[in-house]
C-alpha cells in the first residue's frame, strides 16, 4: 500500500473540484480499499500522542468563518479498534494513548478523505501530533508506522508545506510569494532525493515564514520517516501554490498506477 502526503489547503476544497482534488481521488481510485486509512492530520495538534480508537467516529468542524455547507458536512467512515491496539503495539516503545472519545475525524482529514474514499466506507484511524515531541521524536515515530504499508493500510499525512494565514492574499488564489515557491522547492528537492534529511529544512533561509507554526509542518516528517526507513524517496503527486503564502504540494510513497 503506498503512502502519501496531503498538501490540503483550505476546507474549502472539500466542496470543490480542481487539480489538487483530482490528484487525491486519483489515489483513492488507484489503490482500492485499503483495510484502513491512518491519517496525521495538522489539526490534531495536542500535547500528548494519541490514535482514535473509536467504533464511529464523529466529523469535527474545527475552524469558523467558512459557509454554512461546509459545516454540513459529514464523514461517516467507521474506526477500527482493533487496528487502533495493533498500532500502538507497533510503535512500542514510543508510547501512544487510545483516544475512546475525545476526538474524531477532522477537516484536515475529511476534506482531503471526501475525494479519495467519497463512500466513507474505509475505516479512518487520526494520529494526533505531539507538540511536545521534538522533529526528531516525529521523523522517528514516521520511521515506526512504515510496516504499516505491508499490513494494508494508507498512511496519509495531512498538512501544508508553507502554511502561513499571516500572509494570505484572496486576491491570488494560485499565486505564491517568492520567498513561499523557494521553500516549496526546497522541500521538493529533499522529498525527491533524500527524505530523511527534512529536518535540515528548518535552517533554511525562509522555514520561519514557511511555518510559522509547526501543526502543518509536522505530517510532513511523518512520511519522511516512513520513506527513510525503506532508504526510498517519494514522488511529487501534484505541486502548486494557494493565496501566496500556502503550499498544495503533496508526495507520494510506493507506486501509484494512473495517479501520478
Ligand atoms: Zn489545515
Amino acid at each position: 500500500m503506498p503512502a502519501a502526503f496531503i498538501g490540503h489547503g483550505t476546507p474549502m476544497n472539500a466542496l470543490q473540484h480542481n487539480r489538487y482534488t483530482d490528484a487525491w481521488a486519483a489515489v483513492g481510485k488507484a489503490v482500492g480499499r485499503p483495510r484502513a486509512v491512518l491519517v496525521v492530520s495538522a489539526h490534531w495538534y495536542t500535547t500528548h500522542s494519541a490514535l482514535t480508537a473509536m467504533e464511529r467516529p464523529r466529523t469535527i468542524h474545527d475552524f469558523f468563518g467558512f459557509p454554512e455547507e461546509l459545516f454540513a458536512v459529514q464523514y461517516p467512515a467507521p474506526g477500527d479498534p482493533e487496528l487502533c491496539a495493533e498500532i500502538a503495539e507497533l510503535v512500542r516503545p514510543t508510547w501512544v494513548g487510545q483516544d475512546p472519545d475525545s476526538w474524531g475525524i477532522d477537516h484536515g482529514a475529511w476534506s482531503v478523505l471526501v475525494h479519495m474514499f467519497p463512500e466513507a466506507s474505509v475505516p479512518v484511524l487520526q494520529l494526533s501530533l505531539d507538540a511536545s515531541k521534538t522533529m526528531d521524536d516525529h521523523l522517528d515515530l514516521g520511521r515506526r508506522l512504515a510496516p504499516l504499508r505491508e499490513r494494508d493500510v494508507l498512511v496519509v499525512a495531512s498538512g501544508n508545506v508553507v502554511h502561513n494565514l499571516r500572509r494570505l492574499d484572496h486576491r491570488r488564489p494560485d499565486g505564491a510569494e517568492v520567498w513561499a515557491q523557494r521553500f516549496d522547492d526546497a522541500v521538493l528537492e529533499v522529498m525527491t532525493s533524500s527524505p530523511g534529511d527534512v529536518r535540515a529544512l528548518t535552517g533554511h533561509r525562509d522555514f520561519a515564514m514557511a511555518a510559522p507554526t509547526p501543526d502543518h509542518w509536522l505530517p510532513l516528517l511523518y512520511l519522511a520517516g516512513m520513506a527513510a526507513e525503506e532508504g526510498a524517496h517519494t514522488e511529487t503527486l501534484v505541486a502548486g501554490h494557494a493565496f501566496g503564502s500556502l503550499s498544495m504540494t503533496s508526495y507520494t510513497l510506493g507506486a501509484i498506477p494512473g495517479a501520478l
